[in-house]
């Protein structure tokens, strides 16, 4: 399997490299849009890991190109946090998924996997529903019966996470590997308290707990079971 990664910023595109290599991988790491864009059109690829903000001709650029010349390879294109404007364009241009920028490896590993399995069917997934619950993956949006939540970057990113594997019961070991990127070999206090305050958020006034603590394992979220 064969992997692009275009980016210009010298710390991350050496990071993806070496981690991608690592999973084994044979990746190509171009540092600037037209490199990129030069590469993409000449060799064949499995998959293109496309950072928008590049300094010469930008991700759209390229992806547009891409697109006009008929080459259906996936991308993943890679986002700054709070730009709402990109992750539309960029999915309405054709992107298969995005990441938001700073993202654990661990997750863009998850996503380049899913991707490649997939293959080039471009199909995004833009939410997530569990239950009255709803995950809006491109506006970065949580809604539980009609009702805005707010919730800040990381619990959003724990939301999504037990919302992807809904009805599996997550270690908190887990949880803070692929949320937190981190190992919490002994104080997996962290996990419990961002658990406390996202139920807050997202059962305090509704009728049906969504989370369940699974007592001496983890934590699992589904709907609950039917009286
Ligand atoms: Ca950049």
């Amino acid at each position: 399997m064969k992997i692009l990664v275009v980016e210009d910023e010298t710390k991350i595109g050496d990071y993806l490299r070496q981690g991608l290599s690592e999973a084994g991988f044979v990746t190509d790491l171009a540092r600037t849009g037209l490199d990129g864009h030069h590469l993409a059109m000449t060799e064949s690829y499995d998959l293109i890991i496309l950072d928008v903000m590049l300094p010469d001709i930008d991700g759209w650029r390229i992806l547009q190109s891409l697109h006009d010349a008929g080459k259906n390879v996936p991308v993943l294109f890679l986002t700054a946090r709070d730009s709402v404007e990109d992750r539309v364009k960029g999915l309405e241009l054709g992107a298969d998924d995005y990441l938001v920028k700073p993202f654990a490896f661990a997750e863009l590993l998850a996503r380049v996997r899913t991707l490649l399995r997939r293959g080039a069917t471009p199909v995004a997934e833009t939410s997530l529903k569990v239950g009255d619950l709803s995950l809006d993956l491109v506006r970065r949006q949580a809604r539980r019966g009609g009702r805005c939540i707010q919730l800040t970057a990381k619990e959003f990113s724990l939301l999504e996470f037990l919302m992807r594997h809904r009805g599996e019961v997550m270690p908190r070991s887990l949880i803070a590997s692929q949320v937190w990127d981190m190992n919490f070999d002994s104080d997996t206090n962290v996990i419990d308290v961002a658990i406390r305050r996202l139920r807050a958020k997202i059962e305090e006034g509704f009728d049906s707990k969504l989370i369940h603590t699974v007592r001496g394992m983890g934590y699992m979220l589904d709907e609950p079971a039917q009286e």
